[in-house]
């Protein structure tokens, strides 16, 4: 066995891998499945040369993310920033966009124009503010106590009934529910709101980045790095038991509270134990892959431009979708989160053809196809879009769940994002990292700060392993 073992091969348990691996330890990574990368993989889905994302594909967690920035990936990776981060079409044609530049967006959306800056505007200018409190854990003092204030001020109007009070049309309320939405979670709510006015912060702070290649060059840049600094990786090695990897001083595992309770059978303390028991998961996704003949037909021409569309109409249209898949239910008219890569990059799709990347929400463990529910979304705002569609494929929740052993019942965030999921991830403690088990150390998304691709619960694991069991301090990261 190495000194260091790391089960998992997401973005966190490379990002684990890396840090350890540039302290001078023998490290090797094992991964259940048959590629590296987890929630970044990037694959020929249907036919030869269309590449999609199965799972991530826009980045403004990665481009913001402490970790991501020490390890220069912006460096190692082409990652493209369109000018208009999202939009939301509405019927009759219109849309709400948020464009990279706050100044424009804030032109666009008529007379809510001044009221979406004065929201948003305190929020962006003291985004690093911010970023800090929300990329550690909530249990702590923040570094820019003003800067939580504003967000925590902000997420409490929108988090609540008091969402529309200073917006007087459908633009500016769409365009931040649809964001707000990504979180899996009621609306209005305080964790939607939350991770819904972080996203928009960012998308005009420095952008939402598509990389070129797609998802699967971020797994490949920190593979590359960890190789280089003398670290193994296998992939088809699944770990079903703690035992196999008794040899190792430091464990860490990219792995689900349930993924470590299976492996650590009777060897775990029992308090520690409940509390993993107690972890809640949230609602799945359905994926919709889509090879066009062409560009979406957007009937509001402007998001031909947008690297991501929420597509689902009003703010009170998107709440009553996301509330329904609360209550358990699949929405007739569900949310659809829709990305366009190869309008990017276009080395996804041949022959001026394009791969559509798509998901809605939907109830945990869901087996139910929701294809054609989002095609009919997709041609209430793009008229003609059906005509275009070459090939689809559909992964349903409960198969995504299969795909990747983190995502319980299709919950691709590992976990409920509540605020007690926000605070209890996966235990109450000050650093959740570690588990009483010596050595071993837990590195997912199941960890603050959360889901996304950021690597940062793999960097915060890394950083206690390596002070706890080795008594080094975080290496340098950059090229
Ligand atoms: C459809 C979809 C769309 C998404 N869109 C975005 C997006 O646009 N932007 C964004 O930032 N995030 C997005 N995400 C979320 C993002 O992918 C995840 O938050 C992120 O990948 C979590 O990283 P991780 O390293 O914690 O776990 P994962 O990426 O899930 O990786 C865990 C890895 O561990 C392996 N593993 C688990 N158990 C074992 C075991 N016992 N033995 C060996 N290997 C094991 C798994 O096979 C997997 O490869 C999306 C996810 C999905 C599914």
């Amino acid at each position: 066995m190495p000194e260091v073992a790391v089960v998992g091969s997401g973005p966190n348990g490379l990002a684990a891998a890396a840090v350890m691996a540039r302290a001078g330890l023998q490290v090797e990574v094992f991964e259940a499945a048959g590629t590296i990368g987890g929630g970044t993989r990037t694959s020929e889905l249907m036919l030869p040369g269309y590449v999609h994302d199965i799972c991530s594909a826009v980045h403004p967690m990665a481009l913001a993310s402490p970790f991501f920035r020490a390890f220069e990936l912006a460096r190692r990776v082409e990652l493209v920033v369109p000018e208009l981060s999202f939009g939301s079409p509405l019927d009759g044609g219109r849309a709400a966009l948020a464009y990279h530049s706050l100044d424009r967006t804030v032109q666009g959306l008529g007379r809510d124009g001044a009221a979406y800056r004065r929201l948003m505007g305190p929020i962006v200018s003291r985004i690093d503010g911010v970023m800090d409190l929300i990329q550690h854990q909530l249990l702590r003092i923040p570094k820019d106590p003003a800067a939580a204030a504003i967000f925590g001020l902000r997420t409490l109007e929108q988090g609540s009934g008091l969402w529309n009070m200073r917006f007087r049309e459908e633009f500016a309320p769409a365009l931040l529910s649809g964001v707000a939405a990504h979180a899996v979670s009621h609306l209005p709510s305080l964790a939607a709101a939350g991770a819904g006015l972080m996203l928009n912060a960012l998308a005009h702070a420095q952008g939402w980045p598509i990389p070129l290649g797609g998802s699967a060059s971020i797994a490949a840049a920190l593979a590359d790095d960890i190789r280089a600094h003398g670290g193994v990786i296998h992939t088809n090695r699944p770990v079903e038991s703690l035992r196999e990897l008794g040899g190792a001083r430091a464990t860490l595992l990219d792995v689900a509270p349930r993924g470590l309770l299976n492996m650590a059978g009777d060897d775990m303390p029992g308090r520690y134990r409940k509390s993993l028991e107690s972890f809640r998961y949230g609602n799945g996704s359905c994926k919709v892959d889509y090879i066009l003949s062409g560009p979406v037909p957007w009937a509001a021409k402007e998001l031909n431009d947008a690297g991501t569309v929420h597509v689902g109409g009003t703010r009170a249209e998107l709440a009553d979708a996301e509330n329904e898949v609360g209550a358990g239910k699949h929405p007739e008219r569900p949310y659809v989160l829709v990305a366009q890569p190869s309008r990017f990059d276009a080395g996804r799709a041949p022959g001026g053809h394009q791969v559509l990347w798509a998901y809605c929400h939907v109830p945990a463990g869901s087996t139910r196809d929701m294809g054609e529910a989002v095609t009919a979304q997709l041609e209430r705002f793009a008229p003609g879009f059906r005509d275009l569609v070459v090939q689809v494929h559909v992964t349903t929740a409960a198969e995504l769940a299969n795909y990747n052993r983190n995502y319980v019942g299709g919950d691709f965030s590992a976990g409920l994002m509540d605020v007690r999921g926000l605070i209890q991830r996966p235990v109450v403690s000050p650093v959740p990292w570690r588990t009483p088990l010596p050595g071993v150390y837990l590195c997912s998304s199941s960890t603050p700060p959360g889901p996304g691709v950021t690597g940062m619960p793999g960097f915060y694991a890394a950083k206690y392993a390596l002070k706890d069991m080795f008594g080094l301090k975080v290496p340098a990261l950059g090229i």
